[in-house]
């Protein structure tokens, strides 16, 4: 059987995607055998943009050089993946948009310690888009999206595995609180509590104990590990289905309503939270456009009441 010939290309990402490979550990050894790997940048020194029978894009929309690095993808791939939550939403680079480009520029190379020229270079960097961060199905046509930050390796090995049968992957479209394990239960908590202000039980669902989880609206991708690990989701691998799908839905109102029917904390003080905190909870969808038409739009606002 002839390999399938794959290339790979980072664009404004972290590299966690590309370290999330490598996590398949031995099972990479049984997908290798099926692929010829025609472009790698972290691997090989091949600059060009070979054919290949598969593209895998990482990383988000977030300089014009990403865009034409982008559009050579397209046009060297007969299928392109959108790997990870940055390929897929933006990413969390998404939550610079609560500033403007030149307050971002501000940050980064005058206002901060570390950088030697405390000047905005003016040459020699790829320009910044000037709508923000945005999504790699925002500029180009896209065969499949693996959301994640990154994507669990059991979830890149299913993907890798039917790609390179010539299917296409199939996932479940389960949220974070499928894998949880914890037990949802109504209790008589009457306020919102921060991780340090309670002693946690172990098997009762964060929400139940009056802290914030994202888990109902958020997709599982990852198998979530934090949850079961004492630690509230917090959304990374991006939002669940419903919340996609359904345009009246938003991630404020889904835990909102939940967390209030499951305790005695009104549901004006879980929203009110979350915009709060919003730069957390949103960042990851941020920059996709799906989000600009819901609520996020008022991010700004409520970042400049104080957020984190
Ligand atoms: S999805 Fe997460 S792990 Fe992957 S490049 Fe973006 S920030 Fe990094
Ligand atoms: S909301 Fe969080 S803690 Fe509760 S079941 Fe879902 S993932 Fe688990
Ligand atoms: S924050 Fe949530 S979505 Fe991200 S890895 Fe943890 S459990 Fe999964």
């Amino acid at each position: 059987m002839s390999k399938v010939t794959v290339s790979f290309e980072w664009l404004s990402g972290c590299s966690g995607c590309e370290i999330g490979t490598v996590d398949l550990h031995e099972r990479l050894l049984g997908v290798l055998d099926s692929l010829d790997i025609v472009r790698l940048p972290i691997l090989l020194d091949e600059r060009g943009y070979p054919e290949a029978d598969l593209g895998i894009v990482t990383g988000a929309l977030r300089t014009e050089h990403d865009v034409e690095c982008l559009h050579r993808m397209r046009q060297s791939s007969s299928k392109l993946l959108a790997f990870g939550v940055c390929a897929v939403y933006g990413g969390p680079q998404g939550a610079a948009d609560a500033n403007t480009l030149s307050e971002i520029c501000e940050a980064v190379y005058c206002n901060n310690l570390t950088t030697a020229t405390h000047d905005v270079p003016t040459e020699g960097l790829p320009k910044l888009l000037e709508g923000g961060v945005r999504p790699v199905s925002s500029e180009v046509d896209v065969d499949f999206f693996l959301p994640g930050c990154p994507p669990h390796p059991y979830y890149i090995a299913q993907a890798l595995g039917a790609l390179v049968r010539g299917g296409a992957p199939e996932f479940g479209a389960h949220n974070v609180c499928f894998r949880c394990g914890r037990r949802m239960e109504k209790s008589e908590v009457g306020e919102l509590r921060r991780l340090h202000q309670l002693t946690p039980v172990d098997d009762v669902c964060w929400l139940s104990q009056g802290v914030l989880c994202m888990g109902s609206a958020t997709l599982d991708r990852c198998l979530a590990p934090c949850p079961q690990r004492g630690v509230p989701c917090t959304g990374c691998a991006g939002p669940s289905e419903h919340i996609v799908l359904e345009p009246n839905r938003d991630i404020r109102t889904e835990i909102a309503d939940r967390m209030s029917r499951m305790t005695k904390i009104p549901r004006e003080a879980v929203v009110a939270e979350i915009e709060r905190r919003a730069r957390t909870y949103y960042a990851y969808a941020l920059a996709s456009p799906v989000f600009r038409q819901k609520p996020t739009f008022l991010f700004r606002r409520w970042m400049a009441g104080g957020g984190n």
